[in-house]
């Protein structure tokens, strides 16, 4: 049975970096929605042109386009081995949504990872990023930084009533120390 996994956290946490040496090193896929939408916008499709409106003003894609974009990327046959789940979801209706789409493929989340993070931290990380990204402005950054907290409180209830399902860890670490506790509690999901 696949492993589904949702890494949450707030932006500038290391979740991205994190799901992706993991799934680099147990062949996992990583769904990370901000670059599938990146990637969308860099191939100038229909949906990244849309989802761009958006993203520049640091506000969420409407649920609609981003759970359909979801979706489609599940259906691909590499999420058979298991998916782990970046910036997605970021509401309760793309999380009842997430809990649909893998009960269709046969599967269920097997767990959550917080990434715990003061935002004060995180803010400095973001200022201090140098990826380029359009929305690494400082404007953008508070935005998306103050949103956070809505996004937890929208997403994080649904995963609490799941007793045992959501795993904290302190993401004020080196990427290393983080990474072993993220392993662990993802090689615990495969059986
Ligand atoms: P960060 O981790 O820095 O917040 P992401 O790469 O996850 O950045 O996302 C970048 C942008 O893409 C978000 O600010 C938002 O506009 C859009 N986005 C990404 N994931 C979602 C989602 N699940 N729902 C709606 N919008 C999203």
């Amino acid at each position: 049975m696949p492993a589904f996994i949702v890494f949450f956290g707030p932006p500038g946490c290391g979740k991205g970096t994190q799901a992706k040496k993991v799934t680099e090193e147990l062949g996992l896929v990583q769904v990370s929605t901000g670059e599938l939408f990146r990637k969308h916008l860099g191939e100038k499709t229909p949906l990244g042109i849309k989802a761009q409106e958006y993203m520049s003003q640091g506000a969420l894609v409407p649920d609609e386009i981003t759970i359909g974009m979801v979706r489609e990327r599940l259906q691909q046959p590499d999420c058979q081995s298991g998916v782990i789940f970046d910036g997605f979801p970021r509401t309760g209706d793309q999380a009842k949504a997430l809990d649909a789409l893998l009960s269709e493929l046969g599967g269920k989340l097997n767990m959550v990872i917080d990434f715990a993070l003061d935002m004060n931290i995180s803010r400095a990380r973001l200022m201090g990023r140098q990826e380029g990204r359009a929305d690494d402005k400082p404007e953008v950054i508070e935005k998306r930084l103050n949103d956070h907290a809505k996004v937890e409180a929208s997403v994080m209830p649904h995963y609490n009533a799941q007793p045992g399902l959501v795993r904290s860890v302190d993401a004020d670490r080196a990427i290393d120390a983080i990474y072993q506790d993220v392993m662990a509690l993802v090689k615990s999901t495969l059986a």
